[in-house]
């Protein structure tokens, strides 16, 4: 059964400029800048030092704890372990690799075959995922290994996430279209891994080719429904997801598993099936690149470590770009240095032109309630808005802002151009900041 979340918006959804575009095989770059921190968690530690021979597919990184290795995702020399750019808007080290255009794989690499994928435990598929660095790559980057030890037992209901609701991208669509196979082979696997026989495949319901191209490859038997959404933003949010397809409310300050739930996103679903039958780490991934200024928006398989000069370079712009988005334009980072690389959960780089800028002379609230109808948290923006304001972490917590999700929907709805998220986004850091300063006392 479907239900409808609170609030949200319905932005123009612009997915027409690259949804008809069939994904290519992006040409590998010379150079590749493979980061050490593409998850959330401890970083890895650099494995090779400059000079060092590379292999596809060979571990490159690694760390104990929350954490998950890196891998080289193309074969030739280590021509730096340094400092560089990255999406989050720090630095970070990375493993640049110069590009021997060999494709040598790793000799690790082996495939299994349908027997002994059948004869793996739990624990040993869990070992594989975290050897293979498997993370969410709906954007999250939360380790999957870690996500399915901590639902053992705990979930009873597997949802994935195919909403992709924000503008512009369109890399699971065309990841269902032309993978459907491989996604449903790696969700049977997390259910495996959860000891679970039946799972909900939740799509909004403006990607009909995906949805018959899922069902195709699905038999009753297999216990999997495919549950069509109807397209608002942010229907993939994982709270708003799980409400709408079970009804339950993941409380304040909890995860999904509180509420017996796990979200996965497809293109995680596909790597656990690359990862188990083929062997192979998560060194490719799919990127939308397009964009209101853009020539040629495409869909483009790219080798993590891609620089996002390269994909701009790749489809054109009509104009020297106002804005380059790691992501959509509702949730995305703004990048202000085009040499970071695409990490595993990049799925799209947004491009957007100067008409997209405006200057707000003077922001000022005119209490209309707009984004409180809007936010699909169910809280009061402007009131978040006004403890900010204050400068008091006590009323700012009170106002719940930590359960902010950064969706934007009520900046989106301001008709005074109040820059609500960006003040929440700073706000949430001071609450970080005083918890971290109170725990050293
Ligand atoms: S950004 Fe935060 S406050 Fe604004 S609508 Fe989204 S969840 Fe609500
Ligand atoms: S939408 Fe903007 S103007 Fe209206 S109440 Fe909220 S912050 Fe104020």
């Amino acid at each position: 059964m479907a239900f409808s979340f609170f609030g949200g918006i319905h932005p123009k959804e612009k997915k027409e400029l690259a949804e008809h575009k069939a994904v290519q095989v992006f040409p590998e770059p010379d150079i590749l800048v493979i980061p050490m921190a593409q998850h959330i968690g401890a970083p890895c530690k650099p494995l090779v030092k400059k000079g060092d021979t590379v292999t596809m597919g060979q571990k490159i990184g690694d760390n104990e704890g929350l954490c998950v290795p890196v891998h080289a995702s193309v074969s030739g020399t280590v021509k730096a372990v340094e400092m560089r750019p990255h999406t989050s808007g720090t630095t970070m080290m990375s493993v640049v690799i110069q590009n021997d255009h060999q494709d040598t794989l790793c000799p690790e690499i082996q495939r299994r075959t349908i027997e002994q994928v059948e004869a793996l435990s739990a624990q040993e598929l869990m070992g594989i995922i975290r050897e293979a660095g498997i993370v969410g790559m709906g954007g999250a980057t939360f380790p999957t290994h870690v996500k399915l030890s901590s639902g053992m037992g705990k979930v009873d209901t597997i949802i994935v996430n195919i909403s992709e609701c924000e503008p512009y991208i369109v890399a699971d669509d065309l990841l269902c279209r032309e993978y459907p196979a491989q996604i449903i082979s790696g969700l049977k696997l997390v259910m495996k891994v959860l000891g679970l026989k039946t799972a909900h495949i939740a799509m909004e319901n403006n990607k009909p080719a995906a949805a018959k191209a899922l069902k195709w490859e699905l038999a009753p038997k297999d216990g999997i429904t495919i549950d069509i959404l109807p397209t608002k933003y942010p229907q993939g949010a994982e709270k708003q997801l799980i409400y709408a397809i079970t009804g339950r409310e993941v409380p304040s300050g909890g995860l999904p598993a509180a509420v017996g739930c796990a979200v996965f996103n497809a293109a995680t679903c596909k790597a656990i099936h690359d990862a188990v039958y083929e062997g192979m780490p998560l060194i490719r991934r799919i990127v939308t690149v397009s964009g209101d200024i853009v020539m040629d928006p495409k869909n483009l398989l790219v080798p993590v470590g891609t620089c996002f000069n390269d994909l701009l370079e790749a489809v054109g712009t009509r104009e020297n770009p106002y804005k380059v988005l790691s992501g959509g334009p509702m949730m995305g980072a703004s990048q202000y240095d085009l040499a970071v690389p695409v990490i595993k959960g990049t799925n799209a780089v947004t491009i957007l032109g100067a008409v997209n800028k405006y200057v707000v002379e003077q922001s000022r609230c005119i209490r209309c309630g707009k984004c409180i109808d809007a936010c699909p948290m169910k809280l009061m923006p402007v009131l978040m808005y006004k403890s900010l304001q204050s400068g008091n972490i006590e009323e700012m917590k009170a106002q719940n802002l930590m359960d902010c999700i950064e969706c934007g929907c009520c900046a989106y709805t301001c008709p005074a151009c109040v820059p609500l998220v960006l003040g929440f986004k700073a706000g949430k850091q001071h609450i970080r900041d005083a918890a971290l300063a109170a725990a050293k006392k």
